[in-house]
This record gives C-alpha cells, structure tokens and sequence, in this order.
C-alpha cells in the first residue's frame, strides 16, 4: 500500500537523523540504503512508529504516496547520477526528486534540466546544521520549481530549525539556487571561522592569556553583539581539558581540513568577479596550514620580527571591536556574490529571507543575522551590506581599533590574513585612489587598452613617448 509521505535514502549520519527528525514530526517514512545493513541497523536503534526501513528499491518506491517525494541523503558527487539514472525506471510522471547532500550546484542546474525533460521534479536543497541539526532542526535551502515547491514546503519546514515561531527554511530560487546559497554560506563560515582563529592568535600572543581566559573572553563576548554558534563553541573549546593534562586545543596539530565547499565559493566568485577576498584568505590559509614540512623549515630560517608590544588597557575590548568590524566585512562579501548570482543565474533571492533562515540550525547562526534582514528589509536594492546604516556606523566606530590590531598583528609577525582583507576590502571602498589609473596606462602603453579621463567623457589611447628599450 503506498502510505509512505516521504522516502528518505542514505542513512548515514544526515540522512538517518534527517528521517528521525521527519519521523518526530508526524511524517511517515521510508528509509532506504544501498547496503542493507545499515538500514536495519538504524531501524533497529531507533525504532520510531514512523519510519519504516526498506532492504530494495522496488519496494521503497512502492511504499511511497504519489507523487512521490525521495530524499538523496547521499555522498555528492558521481553517486547523486548513478542513483539517479537507477530511480529513473521506476519513478513516474510528476515524481519528486530531492537532493539534501552537499552538491555542486552546476550539477544541480544540469540535474534539474536532464529531469525536467523525462517529467521528474528535482529539488537542490541545502541543509546545514550537522548532524545535531539534521536531527532536531537544520537551516534549509530549496531550489527547485516554484509551482512543485508545496509539494514539500510543510515537511521541510517542519522538519527545520525555528525562531520565534517561524522555519529557517524558505524557497531560495529555481534550479541550483538552494545549493548555490548553501555553497556561499559555508564560505561565510570559513571566513568567520578564520576570523575567530585570529582572534585566538592575538588574545594568546599578543595578550599572552592562557585558554582558561581565552574561554573567559569568548564566553563574556557570547553574551553580546557577538552571541553566535561560532562563538560559543570556541569558548567551550578553549576551556576543555585533556586527560593528559592541560587543554585539549593545545594537543591539536595546527593543520586544517576543508572539503572544498570554500574553495568552490572562492573560485565561483573569481568567476563573476567579486571579492570575497576573506573567504579566499579562509581557504588559502588553511592550505598553508598543511604545508608542515614547508612551514617548519620557514620558521628556522626567517627572522621573527622583534617588537615591544605595548599592551593598551583596552586590548581585549579593541581585539572584540575588530572581530565585529571585520565579520561585517565577511558578511557583505558573502552578500554581494549572492547579488550578483542572482543576475547571473536569473533567480530572484531574497537576501534579507536568506539571512532569516541562518538565524537558527546552522553553524553560521548568529544574532548579527537579523541586522542584516533589518538592513534588507529597509532596502532591498542596497549594493552592498556596508552601506546599510548601522553596518556603516559599526565600521566607523570599529576601524581605527582594527586598523591597530592587524598592526600590532604585523609588528609582531602573527598571520592575520583575514583581519587585514577585511581592512583592505574598507580601503579599497573608502580611499579616493587606489591606483587603478597607473594599471589603465600600462595597459594602454604597451597593449593599447585605451582609458576614460578624469577630464572628459570618452575613450581614449595616448601615443606614449616610448623611451625605456626592454
Ligand atoms: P556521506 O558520508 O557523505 O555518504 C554516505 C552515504 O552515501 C551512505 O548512505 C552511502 O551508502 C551513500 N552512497 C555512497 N555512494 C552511493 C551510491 N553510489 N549509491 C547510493 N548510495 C551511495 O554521508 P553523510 O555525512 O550523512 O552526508 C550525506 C550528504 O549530506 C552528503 O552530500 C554531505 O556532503 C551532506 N551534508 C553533510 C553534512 C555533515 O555534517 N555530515 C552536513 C550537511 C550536508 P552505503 O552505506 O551503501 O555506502
């Protein structure tokens, strides 16, 4: 009998709790794995009324209510089209295809056009939130067909983290969007996670605090502007001990992993011509952290600067400023690639509604979230987060604190990568040049490019007085 609301498969970590979290909320579902072990054995340790474990595909879809609704809680990549080309025999007209896993969105634009010529819906939708969120409440971000959308809206609205009463879930667009916006906020959260690293290098440096305050200083910024995710699981960080004695953060190797989603961002941005610079110096630094071998030999071979550091009473205090200012700059990054997405790929987002639904379920969540709906919601033309009036305030009260700790940063040779693109990003907004008519007469001394004037309208190339001989 087909009963089923949903069919869920992959039940590895996201796509098991995902089902639960359906299951909990009074769906009734179907769930499936290519190896059958693992379906049973999920099953067998949470059993749930409404969720039932299915061993093959035949019988799964058959369980399913039409049109029927299939999850893809799977590895990205190559497995989404194999499993796709397998569903495709079996399913019917009108049928529901959704992608919840981390995919590439041009391979969700492409998936979403290959369906739609043999009568499938394909939804690209973005979860984020981990597997405590997958379980009790993620950020959702569906693309897909605006007209099939309330065929799946009240399930993953459900099934989505919530504040003050409303879903972090809305419709993001048609097609790729929902993987684009998904793909942009996990940059956004390389960047903020950069800036937080930093952080903790000038509070143990340059402050010279043990990780005892450090915890002490993320804890009290919790309570603030800064309250986040982010930030209160670098405080719990910093104060959890080791068995072995002292804290557990000093024992981790200074070596960071990524799974490409940062990269992607960065490369798509470069693409479209938009700087999200701190996203870049995100991923960028966390390749240089691997270099091990490279880095050790660097470190017996450059001098390290010496410096007096003249510790101000207000260190801390400018240290939280900076973060703000800076994470501003993260965000308006972030937000302006969004922008121009949006005209490139033809979907009408809402910025303000994408900033709504990282308020909860996420690991982007922050209170600062709201600020910039508040800032879309007065104007939603605005060409760049900074402009709005309260971001603005922010950066005029907050850079001259930042302009001092990226410099107290350099004289004492500490790496602030994301600090300083941020800093430059202002500079490059806020100062009345910033060399660009030197590179135009270059290019037009020895490529002929030509070059507006300062003067007069029109384009124009000069006859340079070729006097240097290569
Ligand atoms: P995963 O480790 O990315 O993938 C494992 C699952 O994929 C298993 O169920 C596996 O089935 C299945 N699979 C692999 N190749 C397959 C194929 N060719 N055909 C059918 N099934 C195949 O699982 P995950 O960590 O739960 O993540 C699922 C998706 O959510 C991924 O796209 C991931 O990027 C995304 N995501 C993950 C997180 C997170 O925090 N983990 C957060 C957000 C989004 P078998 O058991 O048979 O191998």
């Amino acid at each position: 009998m087909s009963q089923m609301d949903i069919g869920v498969i992959g039940m590895a970590v996201m796509g098991s709790n995902l089902a639960l979290n359906m299951a909990d909320h009074g769906f009734k579902v179907a769930a499936y794995n290519r190896t059958a072990e693992i379906t049973k054995t999920v099953i067998e340790k949470n059993t749930h009324e409404n969720m039932r474990g299915f061993y093959n595909l035949p019988e799964f879809l058959g369980s399913l209510q039409r049109p029927r609704k299939v999850m893809l809680m799977i590895k990205a990549g190559k497995p989404v089209d194999l499993l796709i080309e397998e569903l495709l025999p079996q399913l019917n007209n009108g049928d529901i295809i959704i992608d919840g896993g981390n995919s590439f969105f041009q391979d969700t634009i492409r998936r979403f056009n290959y369906l739609k010529e043999k009568g499938i819906n394909y939804f690209g939708v973005g979860i984020s939130g981990g597997e405590k969120g997958a379980r009790f409440g993620p950020s959702i971000m569906p693309g897909g067909s605006k007209e099939i959308y309330p065929h799946i809206q009240s399930i993953l609205e459900a099934i989505s983290a919530h504040v003050d009463n409303e879903p972090c879930c809305t419709y993001i667009g048609e097609n790729g969007a929902g993987h684009y916006v998904k793909m942009v906020h996990n940059g956004i959260e390389y960047a903020d996670m950069q800036l937080i690293s930093e952080t903790y290098l000038l509070l143990r440096h340059v402050g010279g605090y043990d990780n005892k305050k450090i915890a002490e200083i993320f804890n009290d910024w919790n309570q603030g502007e800064l309250h986040s995710y982010l930030i209160g699981i670098t405080a719990d960080i910093f104060a959890e001990d080791d068995t072995a004695g002292g804290q557990i953060i000093d024992k981790i190797v200074d070596s960071a992993g990524q799974k490409g989603t940062g990269r992607w961002t960065s490369i798509e941005a470069l693409k479209q011509g938009i700087d999200i610079s701190m996203i870049t110096a995100a991923c960028n630094t966390r390749v240089l952290s691997n270099l091990r071998a490279e880095r050790k030999l660097a470190q017996q071979q450059i001098d390290t600067p010496v410096y007096k550091k003249e510790l101000d009473n207000d260190f801390i205090e400018a240290v939280r400023k900076s973060l703000y200012a800076a994470k501003i700059i993260a965000y308006a990054q972030g937000f302006s690639l969004y922008r121009s997405a949006g005209k490139e790929y033809n979907w009408q987002l809402d910025y303000g509604k994408i900033a709504a639904i990282f308020r909860a379920g996420c690991i982007i969540q922050a209170e600062f979230l709201s600020k910039i709906t508040k800032a879309y919601s007065q104007n939603k033309n605005l060409e760049n987060l900074m402009f709005d009036k309260f971001f603005m305030e922010n950066i005029n009260n907050n850079q001259s604190d930042l302009r001092k700790i990226i410099c107290t940063a350099v004289n004492t040779g500490l790496p602030v990568p994301a600090f300083s693109n941020a800093l430059q990003y202002i500079d490059a907004h806020r100062s009345p040049q910033i060399g660009a008519n030197l590179i135009q007469a270059q290019r037009d001394y020895f490529g002929a490019h030509t070059f507006e004037r300062v003067d007069k309208g029109g384009v124009f190339h000069h006859e340079w007085s070729e006097h240097y001989k290569k």
